[in-house]
C-alpha cells in the first residue's frame, strides 16, 4: 500500500483532491478530523490538555473552549511544544488504528494541512501538494466556503509558504485551474502510482 502524504495551504483544494483520491479507491486519514475527535469530551487527548493547561480551557458544559486553548497554547513556544507533545503521538496512534480498521485499498491519502510545518515527509512514500496562488487560496477560502477573511489571512500566516511547501512536494497538484483540470491530473497521478484499473 503506497502512503501519500496531501497537504495544502488552506483553500488550495487539498479537500477536493482528498476526495478526488478516494473515488478513486483511497482510504483518507483526515489528520484535522481526528484532532477534533481527540479532543472531544471523553476523547483521549481532552483529559491531558487540561492536566496540562488547567480547567479554563473547558467551557461550562465540559466541553473544549478552542479559544482559550489556543490564547494559552500559542502564547509562546514552550506552550505550543506542550500542546504538540499531547496531540502529536495521539494523532499518530488513531491514524495508525484507522488504518487498521480500514478495508484494504491500494493507497492511503494522510490529509495533513500542517504536513510539511511538522515535518512528517519521511512518514510517507509521496508528497503530494495541492497548489494555487496565494489570492486564489484567500478568495476561495471566503467566497466559496464562507470564512472569515481575517482568519484566513492569519491561518495562511501560520502555515508554510507556498514556497516551502512546493520545496517539499514530489508532486504538485495546480488547482487553479476548474475542476475537470484538477480531476486529470489526481487521475494521471493515480495511474502512474496504483494503476490504470484501479
Ligand atoms: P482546502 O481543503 O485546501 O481548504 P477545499 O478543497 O475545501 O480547500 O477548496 C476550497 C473551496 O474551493 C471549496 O469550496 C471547493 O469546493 C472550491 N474549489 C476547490 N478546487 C476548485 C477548483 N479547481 N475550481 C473551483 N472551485 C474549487
Amino acid at each position: 500500500m503506497i502512503r501519500i502524504g496531501l497537504t495544502g495551504g488552506i483553500g488550495s483544494g487539498k479537500s477536493t483532491v482528498a476526495t478526488m483520491l478516494a473515488e478513486r479507491g483511497a482510504v483518507i486519514i483526515d489528520a484535522d478530523q481526528i484532532s477534533r475527535d481527540l479532543v472531544e469530551p471523553g476523547g483521549e487527548a481532552l483529559a491531558a490538555l487540561v492536566t496540562e493547561f488547567g480547567p479554563r480551557i473547558l467551557q461550562e458544559n465540559g466541553s473544549l473552549s478552542r479559544g482559550e486553548l489556543a490564547a494559552l497554547a500559542f502564547s509562546e513556544p514552550q506552550a505550543t511544544a506542550r500542546l504538540n507533545a499531547i496531540m502529536h503521538p495521539l494523532i499518530r496512534e488513531e491514524s495508525a488504528r484507522r488504518l487498521r480498521e480500514a478495508p484494504q485499498a491500494p493507497a492511503v491519502v494522510y490529509d495533513m494541512p500542517l504536513l510539511v510545518e511538522t515535518g512528517q515527509q519521511d512518514l510517507v512514500d509521496l508528497v503530494v501538494v495541492a497548489d494555487v496562488p496565494e489570492e486564489v487560496q484567500l478568495d476561495r477560502a471566503v467566497r466559496l466556503r464562507g470564512l472569515d477573511p481575517v482568519d484566513v489571512r492569519r491561518r495562511m500566516e501560520v502555515q508554510a509558504s507556498r514556497e516551502v511547501r512546493l520545496a517539499a512536494a514530489d508532486v504538485v497538484i495546480d488547482n487553479s485551474g476548474d475542476l475537470a483540470q484538477t480531476q486529470a491530473q489526481v487521475s494521471r497521478l493515480w495511474d502512474e502510482i496504483v494503476g490504470p484499473d484501479s
